[in-house]
Formats: C-alpha cells, structure tokens, sequence
C-alpha cells in the first residue's frame, strides 16, 4: 500500500528560520549517512523512519554522494521511495546533498574542484532522479583548490537551477567569512553551515557560531550525539547492535573513543538528564538547539523508537542557568571530532 502522509504532520514541530533567508526547516533534520544503504533497496526499516519522521513535521532530509555503502546507494535508495511513496510530497521535502569527500578514482573524485562537484551533483540527481535538490554543500574545505573555484562551481549549480541554495560545511569561521564574500561577489547567498557539534565537541563555540549569526547564514549542527556516544548504551557495556560494536573502520576508531574521561562525562550528564525527565540523547538536542541561532539538530538513527525518541526532546527545550552550569562541569571536549582536519586554518 502506498504511504499517506499524517494529516496534523506540521502542528508537530516549531520550524525554525535558516539564517536570514526565506526557508524554514524543522528543528530535527533525519540524515542518510548510516541505515539507509543497500544495493537493491531500502530496507522497510529504513522506509518506515522516513515516513514516521514525515509524519511527525521532519521535513528536511540530508544525504551525500557517498552515504552507503556502496557509496551512492543511500541517494539511489532514497530515489526510489521519493518516486513512489514522498512522489506527490515532493514540494514539502528539503533534500540535501554533498560532494567533497572521496567518490569515484582519478584526479576529478574528491575535493572540491569545479570539475568534481559539478559533475558530483549530476549523479546525485540521476540516482535520486530529481531535476534539482534543495541544498547543495561543498561537503569540506579543500586546502589545494582556491576557494574561487569552489564558489564559481556553487553558483553555477545555483544558475543552472540544479540546486535552490548552497551550503558549506566543516568550514572553520575564516573559511566561511572567505566564502561568502566570494558567494556574495557572485550575487549568490550562502545559506547554511553544516558543522559537527555536541556536548563534548564544541569547536564551533569559538567563533563559528558567532560568525554565522553575524553573516546570517544558518546552522545545522551535524553528529549532535557524537555519533551515539551521546546515549546511555555504551554507559556500561558496549551494547550489541550500534555503530560501536560494528565490524569495520569507524567502529574501531570509535571503540578508542570510550576513555575514562569519556565515561566520567557521560555519567555525569546523563544524571543531570534524568533531573530533567529526558533521556540522555534528548538532552543532548534540546542543549544543541539552546542557540536561538541554531537552524536545525542533524541526526541519525538506526530505527523508529530511536527516531521517536530524538523527535521528543522537543517537548523539554528549555534549561536553567543552574543546568548549564551543572552541565558545563561535564560537557567538555573529548578528541571525537573526525572532522577537525577540514575547518584548521
Ligand atoms: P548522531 O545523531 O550523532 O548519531 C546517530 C546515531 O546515534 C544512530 O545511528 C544511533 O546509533 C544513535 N542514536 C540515535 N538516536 C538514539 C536514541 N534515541 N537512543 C540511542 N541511540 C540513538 O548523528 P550521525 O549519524 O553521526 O550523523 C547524522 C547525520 O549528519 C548523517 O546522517 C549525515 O546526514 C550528517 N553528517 C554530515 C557530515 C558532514 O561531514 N557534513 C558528517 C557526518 C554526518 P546506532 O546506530 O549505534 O544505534
């Protein structure tokens, strides 16, 4: 049968303004990146998060060129239920994506040359067989290639009418300042800065925020529960089906992560969440969303409680100056940010 989204789907969620530009998005963005792969199709798992996120107001969607494996599937995947199950939905949808990460061999499959990130968004848009997607992202900041021809590439997909807005992510604040006077030069706006964020990686508390409100450019704070380590299942034990306990290379690179500072800060926090009535996970979104300035929380997850359960930190957004300060005590860096490469200036 076919899907048939909520009727009440937007008395849900409060959207919130993405800079100072005319678009809304939802304060919860659901990202592709891990549970929506496969080579013949989405799972019914991986489609019935989309629909429960649909019909609870997620109205934004985030993918890459490489969200897999194989790299590509995510899109291609996602293309499928776009065309069948979201097809008369399609006006109602964001949808993201991403080039700047490795994706195909040769000199023209990574980075941020004109020649890959345009020829990278043609792909995307075959796989997802869309005619435009609605906010296309340098996915890093590319030390080799000048910035100038990363933004002619931006502005001529924005020209092109291949994507509405653009946006960069994992920029430092110098990059982004760099970017947008040149976007800005070529009558094109950056629209939003997709950086990593959490409570135990705040790098973009140093001026990046700042930054952002300054130029009005939105932010949508990416890994906002550090990939997991954010929630109350590796307090104890590694529990069995997460990312941690996966065969491959993040779940090693991961696994190191689980020091004993990282557990002291978890316990930490997740006693001052239970005060709260939320669970650690819903705690750590409504903290990220605390910023007024803060677009969107991006998320994962790997099935429809998870989901449900993020979606509720909604209803608990507010903190005391005590519980910042209470939180402040724990929520200090741990070395998690795999990311940190691309915004070093
Ligand atoms: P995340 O929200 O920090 O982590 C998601 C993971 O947290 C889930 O896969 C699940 O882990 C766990 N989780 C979620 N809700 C939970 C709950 N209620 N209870 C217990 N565990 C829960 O985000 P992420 O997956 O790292 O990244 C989110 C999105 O950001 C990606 O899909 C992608 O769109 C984007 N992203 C962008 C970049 C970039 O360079 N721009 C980089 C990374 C990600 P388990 O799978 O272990 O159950």
């Amino acid at each position: 049968m076919t899907y048939s989204a909520n009727t009440k789907r937007y008395l849900n969620l409060n959207y919130r303004r993405c800079g100072n530009s005319g678009l809304l998005l939802p304060p919860i963005t659901l990202g592709l990146w891990h549970h929506f792969s496969g080579k013949q199709k989405m799972s019914d798992k991986a489609k019935n998060m989309l629909f429960q996120a649909f019909d609870r107001g997620v109205t934004h969607f985030d993918l890459a060129n490489n969200y897999g494996p194989p790299p590509g599937s995510a899109e291609e995947n996602f293309g499928k239920v776009l065309h069948t199950d979201f097809k008369k939905y399609r006006d109602e949808l964001i949808i993201s994506t991403k080039a700047g990460y490795h994706m195909w061999d040769g000199p023209y499959g990574n980075w941020s040359s004109k020649k890959y990130l345009i020829s990278s968004l043609d792909q995307s848009l075959k796989r997802m067989r869309l005619d435009y997607v609605d906010i296309f992202y340098s996915h890093r900041y590319d030390p080799l290639t000048p910035l100038e021809e990363t933004a002619d590439a931006l502005t001529q997909i924005i020209n092109q009418g291949k994507a509405l807005y653009v946006g960069i992510s994992s920029y430092s604040s110098k990059q982004t300042i760099k970017m947008n006077k040149l976007l800005k030069e070529r009558g094109i706006r950056c629209l939003i800065h997709q950086p990593s964020y959490s409570l135990i990686n705040r790098w973009i508390e140093k001026d990046l925020i700042k930054t952002l409100k300054d130029l009005k450019i939105g932010c949508i704070a990416f890994s906002p529960l550090a990939q997991g380590m954010l929630t109350n299942k590796y307090l104890i034990t590694i529990q069995k089906k997460t990312r941690i306990s996966e065969n491959n290379e993040l779940a090693i690179k991961l696994k190191k992560m689980r020091t004993k500072s990282y557990l002291m800060k978890i316990k930490g926090l997740d006693k001052i969440a239970k005060k709260r009535g939320q669970s650690l996970a819903q705690m750590a979104l409504s903290w990220v969303l605390r910023h007024p300035s803060m677009t969107s929380a991006l998320i994962g997850a790997r099935n429809v409680k998870q989901l449900d359960e993020c979606l509720d930190s909604q209803n608990n957004l507010i903190f005391t100056k005590k519980e910042l300060k209470e939180i402040d005590k724990y929520a200090k860096e741990e070395k998690i940010n795999l990311w940190a490469n691309s915004s070093k200036d």
